[in-house]
């Protein structure tokens, strides 16, 4: 045990984390650099096109210094908001963690938000700049913001580029001599902590895990304590650049277990791996996960529902944080209303949806999950606009609050302002973490986050300002459930809850949006926004003679044909409701209004 570290990279996003990983790898050999592919880590095709890192995994190192092998166990985090839980868990699972910061960025939201939860861990940090090899690099600067943030002496910091490979050798040797060795007893009770899991379609689930105490090995009967599941561990092992079976893992180090588990729901993350025999403790820390988000995902073509709740349940396996259940709408049919950790979140299980398991499916408006108390003080949790109870029975309606912090240069502070005290935000606290960098702390309602808010953020501040936030729990809000009538037909998908003060504006900018969006037909569409009985908004789509093949009658029968097929992919993210039919964009219309 003397001889493991366990440490993890923290970073704001793109600050180089899984370059770095790479180079960390190729300089111990853990992948040779025929193999070498550019960052191993993020396997799945979307982390790598989105840049982002979605499960953390974890891999091992050998490392050796002045005649000394150690075992490097480096976890790889997520980089996104949206997944601060994972972030935590990973955490929980190290002694230490390298705290990147890119030269020419300086420190950023999720650089402070990421450095608490380490801190919350005790975990040791090793301060590192990365990035020296730009032109932009700016040593000093960052060298002083960082020695501001967490009090440590200049020497302390690492200089480092992933791309240039400096620093690499520099950064193992701090991780040996600065990261505590796991403590623990092999002999005790087995309590280790599960990290997180990914489901292989052979193997079933992986789950992996760190050792606090005891020894885990092939054969045994495991429980997992939250859930009260029993297991025979079939196989267990450690993670290098695949996994590597072994007849045992102890106390300190970290590995995987392969249970034959089906399912997702056994395998909390965050839960404690013990023997049933024998058991230990639970570790501390464990919380499930709490979607922030929901919103309806249905099949393009209704027969395909049952195909897409095999895709969910599938999806679900890898992703815990993923809950859904059925759903039914008048407009849409059968589907799942379903709950993400937030928008990215959202945004990543409908690509993997497409891609992974070849869906086409509809997304319907997100919104924040809000509690409304009866007049006979009944308390109803409302994730789908469908859900709020009629007005006159609603007592009070309380809205989820986060905390918001942002970090930006000084010229924006006004359009910051502008942006957060427009959608109620209450400004908390300003301060000058250096000369140039300035941190707001704003309290907001998260639903005002769901809706448009990164991408207005990104550009009051021409991509200058980097945010994080945590939720602080819930007050009391006057919330409106707004009905979109097409035709004078109410289209529940397209229904939204919105504070009602700005119900009237959101009414008329969503029809505005909507008179866009969705496709002439052979008749007029009247478009209109109500909140209960009243009218708010009323726009009107003109009527449109469409016959495209009119156009070539009598003339070439392919061509005739190819227009017919072109028309025909265009339906393809269309449903029909009524007659009136709406393409995916009108359902996610509320997300683009200006
Ligand atoms: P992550 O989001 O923290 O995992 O960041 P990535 O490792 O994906 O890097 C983000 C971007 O920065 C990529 O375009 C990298 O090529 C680039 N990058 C990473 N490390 C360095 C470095 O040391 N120097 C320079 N110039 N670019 C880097
Ligand atoms: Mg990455």
């Amino acid at each position: 045990m003397k001889h493991i570290r366990n440490f993890c990279i923290i970073a704001h996003i793109d600050h180089g984390k899984s370059t770095l990983a790479d180079r960390l790898l190729e300089h111990t050999k853990t992948i040779g650099s025929r193999d070498m592919m550019n960052q191993v880590l993020d396997d799945m095709d979307l982390e790598r096109e989105k840049g982002i890192t979605i499960k953390s995994k974890a891999i091992q190192m050998d490392y050796v210094i002045n005649g000394q092998q150690y075992t490097l166990n480096l976890i790889d985090t997520p980089g996104h908001v949206d997944f601060s839980y994972e972030v935590s868990r990973a955490l929980a699972a190290c002694e230490g963690a390298l705290l990147l910061v890119d030269a020419s960025q300086g420190i950023q939201a999720q650089t402070i938000s990421n450095l608490y939860l380490a801190i919350g861990n005790d975990l040791e940090i090793i301060p590192v700049i990365n990035k020296i090899d730009m032109d932009g690099a700016m040593i000093p600067e960052v060298k002083d913001q960082i020695i501001e943030l967490i009090g440590c002496k200049d020497e302390d910091i690492l200089l480092a580029s992933g791309k240039s490979g400096i620093g690499i050798e520099e950064i193992l040797q701090a991780v040996v001599a600065r990261i505590p060795a796991p403590e623990g007893n092999a002999e005790a009770p087995l309590e280790a902590l599960l990290f997180d899991s990914v489901f292989n379609s052979f193997r079933g689930i992986i789950a992996y895990f760190r050792i606090y105490n005891g020894t885990i090995r092939k054969g045994d009967k495991v429980r997992f304590l939250a859930t009260g599941a029993e297991y025979e561990a079939a196989e267990i092992g450690v993670l290098k650049l695949g996994l590597e079976p072994r007849k045992e893992v102890k106390a300190g180090d970290v590995g995987y277990i392969i249970t034959g588990i089906k399912t997702a729901k056994d395998v909390k993350v965050g839960d404690t791996i013990t023997i049933a025999s024998n058991p230990g403790n639970a570790i501390q820390g464990f919380e499930e996960v709490k979607p922030m988000v929901f919103a309806g995902i249905f099949p393009v073509v209704t027969e395909d529902f049952e195909e897409l709740r095999d895709c969910m349940e599938k999806l679900q396996l890898n992703d815990a944080s993923l809950t859904y259940e059925i759903e039914t709408s008048q407009a849409l049919g059968f589907g799942f209303r379903c709950g993400f950790l937030g928008l990215l979140h959202m945004e990543i299980i409908q690509e993997r949806l497409e891609r992974e398991f070849n869906q086409t499916v509809i997304t319907t408006v997100p919104n924040v999950s809000f509690i409304a108390y009866t007049t006979r003080d009944e308390k109803i949790i409302v994730n789908n606009p469908a859900e709020m109870p009629d007005p006159v029975k609603i007592d009070r309606v309380e809205e989820p609050f986060i905390r918001a912090q942002i970090i930006t240069l000084p010229e924006y502070i006004g359009n910051i302002m502008t942006l957060c005290l427009g959608k109620r935000g209450i400004l908390l606290n300003q301060s000058y973490l250096t000369p140039t960098r300035v941190e707001l702390i704003f309290e907001m309602p998260l639903t005002e986050i769901v809706f448009d808010f990164y991408d207005k953020l990104k550009s009051n501040t021409r991509g200058y300002a980097s945010f994080d936030y945590t939720p602080i729990g819930y007050r009391e809000a006057d919330i409106a459930k707004m009905d979109i009538l097409l035709n004078g037909d109410k289209v529940d998908a397209l229904s939204a809850l919105i504070h009602r003060s700005r119900a009237q504006d959101f009414g008329r900018k969503l029809c505005e949006k909507l008179k866009e969006l969705l496709p002439r037909q052979q008749f007029m569409i009247a478009i209109q926004a109500a909140v209960g009985a009243k009218v708010l908004a009323r726009e009107t789509i003109s009527a449109m003679r469409k016959d495209v093949t009119a156009k070539c009658y009598g003339g070439d029968i392919s061509r005739k044909r190819k227009l017919l097929e072109k028309q025909k992919e265009g339906k393809k993210r269309m449903r029909q409701i009524g007659n009136v039919e709406i393409p995916q964009e009108a359902f996610l219309a509320v997300l683009k209004l200006d």
